[in-house]
């Protein structure tokens, strides 16, 4: 039942649409389509809004596998998972958030088995479980096999059964809107959100008991990146637009091999087959800096020496500006062989015959580790300093778009798909909960949603001098130059000065296409704006931080410090793109001694 509204904005140009429903989910990633299900099937009238088709979200890419103690392969205990997790968030994690997600991974899982998921077997038929850097038995002891794989196309089989099973539930999904803010009462409960229909060029209001971003992660900002060009970030910026904070965005994983200029991930695989690295005079430099492992030491190692070969003039190209990955002397038959799917992205995306040139590389941002913080239960939170765990009534968020701080300052490998699925779960029970199916609902705040259409009508009809690309493109570099794996006093300061003049510069854009249906300039121009939040978060929050922990590795101060920086940073912009900081503590207390684990209610999705 969409009521048409009197349009309010640019004199009647737009086509304003209205909708309720109990539930608006805005994502359909792994994240997002596992809230959706879980909601729709226990009764709740759910939307799910998402700019691109669900089963393209880049939940897709996602191939080794789901962490969860299963022990299908060997001895397992979800407490060695919680162990090895809390270690590898350098104790930035939330230990109560930790344990309610390695211990409801094995239920999330057999979950998922039985909602369709193909996953790959064991002889004797039980899901396939592989070993995964960081995942150990018995309290660090020795590799578990913990990694739930589907072949290796873990991500495309979650993500397609999750879809299948959302549309059993009749949930009702809005492919092609993009989100574009929430609305928010006087009192800071959130109560809708709008969205622009790229299909009609349409503008909607949804009204809802409750919104819950899964909008995914901000790789976006940098210059190399793994991520899907649709991951910019776009929940942290609606959050921030509405006045929350974001948590712990300075930290930023990275991968050392991305493809230079695409950011196309090159698995570890072809390091380990016998690859190396090298720099612009042709030497093998990470013999210089981890003599024994070389080339294949740890992610954040190798990240770290290329990078440092660049910033001292050895890159290779004509900008100095990457490094170069051989293959060509393992011969064609072994590449043929072991590496087909390397050989052919290097040959789409980098034009190279790996048989006969070297791959072009650069360090490319994975993850990231920050976003809206939530609380176990998915709410999302606005701290004060009296209450550190305020929640805002009406919003969620999870997945890689949140921060209820599973992975602290630096994640695990398959880590996330299970956040995805845990917490997307946990956001359904909690919905099922808290929310009555069907409820009447206070009509929404006078003006709801004006302020978002006038800001979009505002980009869309902006004359300044710069393209989109331009900013992006400013943005991209200085976050790649600043906020990198590489971080030192003064670059971090120069890199904050930079970032406030590219989000400056955001003012002088201008839109040369001002139609509404499949406007892709204005997009990129809104999806812009939300990266620039994240990014101004993500640098001044790494500049503040004298220390260093997880991915966050500071050259001036290379040690962990407890006492002063065992902390969450929270960053809030302001509208004039000010960052304000402060922090919060790290949950060290189990769940087990604070809050019971699983309500007595019996659930059933
Ligand atoms: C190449 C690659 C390989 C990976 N491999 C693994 C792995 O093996 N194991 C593992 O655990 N993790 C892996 N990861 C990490 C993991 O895949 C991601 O963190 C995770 O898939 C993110 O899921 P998500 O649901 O939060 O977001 P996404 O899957 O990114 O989905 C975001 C959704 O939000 C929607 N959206 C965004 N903005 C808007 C808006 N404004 N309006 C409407 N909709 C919007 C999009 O349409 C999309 O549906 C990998 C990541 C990459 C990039």
């Amino acid at each position: 039942m969409n009521a048409i509204s009197k349009p309010s904005i640019g004199n009647g140009a737009y086509r304003i649409v209205d909708h309720t429903y109990d539930v608006v989910v805005v994502g359909a990633g792994g994240a997002g389509l596992r809230a959706t299900f879980g909601m729709g099937a226990s009764g709740l009238k759910t939307a799910c809004i998402t700019k691109v088709f669900p089963t393209r979200s880049h939940t897709v890419a996602a191939q080794g596998g789901v962490g969860a103690a299963l022990g299908n392969m060997g001895e397992d205990d979800w407490r060695w998972h919680m162990y090895d997790t809390v270690k590898g968030s350098d104790w930035l994690g939330d230990q109560d958030a930790i344990e309610y997600m390695c211990r409801e991974a094995i239920p999330a899982i057999i979950e998922l088995e039985h909602f369709g998921v193909p996953f790959s077997r064991t002889e004797d038929g039980k899901i396939y479980q592989r070993p995964f850097g960081g995942h150990m038995q018995d309290y660090g002891k020795t590799p578990a096999m913990r990694a739930c794989a589907a072949a290796d196309r873990t991500g495309h089989a979650i993500l397609h059964t999750l879809y299948q099973q959302a549309l059993k539930a009749n949930c009702e999904f809005f492919v092609e809107y993009i989100a574009l803010d929430l609305i928010m009462d006087d009192e800071g409960v959130c109560r809708g959100v709008t969205a622009w229909c790229l299909e009609d060029g349409s503008l909607h209001r949804f009204r809802a008991q409750s919104v819950v971003l899964a909008t995914g992660g901000y790789g976006r900002a940098y210059f190399s990146c793994t991520s899907a060009h649709t991951c910019t970030g776009d929940g942290g910026g609606m959050a921030l637009r509405a006045g929350l904070p974001l948590q712990d965005n300075e930290f930023v994983q990275f991968h050392p091999t991305g493809i230079y200029g695409s950011g196309c991930l090159v698995t570890e695989g072809a390091r380990g087959e016998g690859g190396y690295l090298t720099n612009s005079e042709g030497e093998r430099f990470m013999e210089r800096y981890a003599p024994t492992a070389k080339d294949l030491a740890s992610r954040d190692v190798v990240s770290r020496a290329m990078s440092v070969e660049i910033r001292e003039g050895r890159g290779v190209g004509p900008l100095k500006d990457h490094i170069h990955l051989h293959l060509e002397h393992l011969g064609a038959d072994l590449l043929h062989e072991r590496l087909p799917g390397i050989s052919e992205t290097a040959k789409i995306f980098a034009g190279v015959d790996v048989t006969k040139e070297p791959i072009p590389m650069l360090p490319t941002v994975h993850y990231n580790m920050g976003g809206i913080p939530t609380n176990i239960h998915t709410e999302v939170l606005n701290p004060t300093p009296g209450d550190q765990d305020r929640v805002v009534r009406g919003l969620m968020a999870v997945g890689e778009a949140a921060c209820v701080s599973v992975h602290g300052a630096n994640r695990l490998g398959t880590n996330s798909l299970l956040d995805l699925v845990v917490f997307g779960r946990a956001a359904a029970h909690r919905a099922a909960e808290t929310i009555k199916p069907g409820a009447t609902q206070a009509p929404l705040p006078p003006g709801a949603g004006e302020a978002s259409f006038a800001r979009f009508d505002k980009i869309r009809h902006t004359k300044g001098s710069s393209t989109v690309s331009d900013v992006r493109l400013q943005m991209q570099r200085t976050m790649q130059e600043h906020a990198a794996v590489f971080r030192t006093t003064e670059l971090l300061a120069e890199g904050v000065k930079k970032m406030n003049k590219v989000a400056a510069g955001y003012e002088d854009i201008k839109i040369a296409d001002r139609s509404l249906i499949w406007n892709s300039d204005l997009l990129e121009a809104l999806e812009l704006d939300n990266l620039i939040g994240n990014a101004l978060t993500t640098v001044v929050g790494a500049d503040a931080r004298k220390e260093s922990r997880g991915a966050h590795a500071h050259e001036d101060f290379p040690d962990r410090d407890d006492q002063n920086w065992m902390k969450h940073t929270l960053a809030w912009v302001d509208d004039k793109r000010n960052v304000k900081l402060d922090y919060r503590d790290v949950k060290m207390r189990t769940l087990t001694n604070e809050v019971q684990v699983f309500p007595p209610k019996a659930r059933v999705y």
